[in-house]
């Protein structure tokens, strides 16, 4: 584990959007245990990178950082920021590691704070089942909107040998059940607003294990029916369907397209999570993303480096965190100094000068802070922390 310095061009670029909250996204995947959640982020993170190739392909001809080296260990891990273009535009997409089932010590409450939206993977033949619903609700009481991936699409086809017709009353079925959960527990301004429509491009559908993946929208525009994924199971040509509709396309362009960005979603969701007073001059720049008030970080993880010590990760929710900045961790009455910041490609962070509000920052230096801590400009010493979070548990299971 350890930090790396690119190219100032590199960082130019990922700078000039990160201080656009416009082409920020900030997501996670959630997932039953075994429905697919690993392999999901596998594809988002091999199909996309952090720079846009381009810039990439630059960087590994001048020996920088080897582009491909660092994609494969951020493999193994879940924190990372993509790049990835749409409609002409930049995005940086910070996907949140999420722990890999509903665990009872809050993690994926944790990881839900410093997300606006939550890519929900189903499996086609299981269903909505009980931790589908524990993390849906989750991150429904998080404020956190929750869009649809349904995956294992070809077990359909090749287990369970369904017809086209099958196949699409299937799925129906799974956004029927879906948006039920969000009908229960959707905040009331969000319960029409957050249920997922195939026609509107709100739900996935595909197989990760083959990495494709398409909404309704595209394969309408493709010409594409479910007789032809159909077809290309039986006839061999699953290959070209990966090829014309890659998963990390059609995930990334869903999610920029339905997950709202930090500062739409900041609105909403700091008067949910925080209970100061929105009138005053941090409440105002937390509602705004304000990169310009008064710096407040949520710390959502705290990682052991061998060499820099702790690494707290946290979302800037107002200012703008430079190397060198003092922050006070509310709750602990103490004032540390930042040392260094990054974003996290997993276990390989990027050193940045600044990060603005809207981003997913990596800190090094403030060592007392903890998960769920709160960092401040050492000015707002009164400022009060954010909501203690809700543990959900789990509806009960009877073992058949
Ligand atoms: P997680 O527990 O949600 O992280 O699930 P994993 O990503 O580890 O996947 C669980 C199992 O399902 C693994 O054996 C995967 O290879 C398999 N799997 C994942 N996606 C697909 C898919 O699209 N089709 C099929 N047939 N298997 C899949």
């Amino acid at each position: 584990s350890s930090a790396v310095r690119i190219v100032e061009k590199q960082l130019d670029e990922i700078l000039a959007i990160a201080r656009n909250p416009a082409q920020i996204r900030n997501a996670g995947t959630l997932a039953h245990v075994d429905h697919g959640k690993t392999t999901t982020t596998d594809s988002l993170l091999m199909g996309a990178g952090l720079l846009s190739p381009k810039v990439a392909g630059k960087a590994l001809a001048m020996d920088f950082v080897a582009i491909e080296q660092l994609r494969q260990m951020t493999v193994k891990a879940a924190n990372i920021s993509l790049y990835f273009e749409y409609g002409g535009k930049p995005y940086l997409v910070n996907f949140v590691d999420t722990p890999g089932h509903v665990d009872f010590t809050g993690h994926v409450t944790r990881s839900l704070r410093v997300m606006d939206g939550g890519l929900v993977v189903v499996d086609s033949v299981e269903g909505v089942m009980t931790q589908t619903e524990t993390v849906v609700r989750q991150a429904l009481e998080e404020y956190v909107r929750p869009v649809l991936f349904i995956n294992k699409i070809d077990r359909l086809i090749k287990e369970l040998r369904l017809s086209p017709q099958e196949i699409q009353q299937r799925i129906l079925t799974i956004v029927k059940d879906f948006n039920a959960l969000i009908d229960m527990f959707a905040p009331p301004e969000f319960k029409d607003k957050w249920k997922v429509d195939p026609a509107k491009g709100q739900v996935a559908l595909g197989s990760a294990l083959h990495k494709w993946g398409i909404t309704i929208p595209m394969a309408q525009k493709a010409g594409l029916k479910f007789s032809n994924i159909v077809d290309a199971y039986e006839k061999g040509y699953v290959d070209k369907l990966g090829e014309e509709f890659p998963l990390y396309k059609t995930l990334l362009t869903m999610i920029i397209e339905h997950v709202p960005p930090p500062n739409v979603a900041q609105k909403y969701r700091i008067p949910r999570l925080w209970r100061g007073d929105l009138n005053s001059e941090v409440g105002k720049a937390m509602l705004e993303a304000d990169p310009n008030g008064p710096t407040v970080i949520a710390v959502s993880k705290v990682n052991k480096d061998p060499h820099a010590g702790l690494i707290a990760t946290g979302r800037v929710f107002s200012g703008t965190i430079r190397e060198g900045d003092e922050v006070y961790i509310i709750g602990r009455k103490m004032k540390k100094k930042v040392l260094q910041t990054y974003i996290y490609m997993g276990p390989t962070r990027i050193i940045v000068p600044y990060m603005p509000a809207g981003n997913i920052v990596a800190l090094m230096g403030v060592d007392e802070a903890r998960a769920g801590d709160t960092l401040v400009d050492p000015r707002l010493t009164e400022v009060p922390p954010f909501e203690k979070m809700r543990y959900i548990a789990e509806p009960v299971v009877t073992v058949a």
